[in-house]
């Protein structure tokens, strides 16, 4: 069997963490989500944590290395073995750039990538609405504004790849995980 390995990219609010961890869940993979690796390193007060708290937040990028050097414990991990699914990593091209070195070292990179392409003032409804700990309303712009600086332009450095796959974020949760799983299988 091929293994499955999917990064998804989308900006923050975009529903991203929801269908990432359903599709994961049906394809027998283990969902990766940096955020929550980070958030829970924050919890338990490791050093990674320490480290990453300010960053985080602020609505700032933790710096590449931190992230990079957690990616790919995760990655070594025995479940991973057989595919994965990376959620919230990359964030920069260097991350971009650092993976894709990392699995050709391993021999393996067919991944895929998919964009949940959602407009931004929706982003900006849906994360007033989420509320979490962490969004107050500077953060989030802050957030934005990052994700537009760092993050977007991974959408064209894997399109030129030809490694992008593009599904509309603005439609039901339902929908979208229905378009998910056709793009997957197709
Ligand atoms: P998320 O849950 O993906 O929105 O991530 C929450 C926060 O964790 C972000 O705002 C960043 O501060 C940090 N973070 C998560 N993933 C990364 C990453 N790949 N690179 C840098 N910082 C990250």
């Amino acid at each position: 069997m091929t293994a499955t390995r999917l990064i998804f990219l989308g900006p923050p609010g975009a529903g991203k963490g929801t269908q990432a961890k359903q599709l994961a869940q049906v394809m027998s993979i283990p969902h990766i989500s940096t955020g929550d690796i980070l958030r829970q390193a924050l919890s338990e007060q490791t050093p990674l944590g320490i480290q990453a708290q300010s960053y985080m937040d602020q609505g700032e990028l933790v710096p590449d290395q931190l992230v990079q050097e957690m990616v790919e414990e995760r990655l070594a991990q025995t479940d991973a073995k057989g595919g994965w699914l990376l959620d919230g990593f990359p964030r920069t091209v260097k991350q971009a750039e650092f993976l894709e070195h990392l699995l050709h070292t391993k021999g393996e990179n067919e991944e895929k990538v998919i964009n949940l392409d959602v407009p931004d003032d929706v982003v900006v409804e849906r994360l007033i609405a989420r509320g979490r700990k962490d969004d107050t309303e500077e953060v989030i712009r802050r957030r934005l504004q990052v994700y537009r600086q760092e993050t977007a332009p991974l959408i064209d450095y894997y399109k030129q790849k030809g490694q992008l796959l593009s599904v509309n974020g603005n439609q039901s949760p339902e929908v979208v995980t229905e378009e998910l799983h056709r793009l997957i299988n197709s």
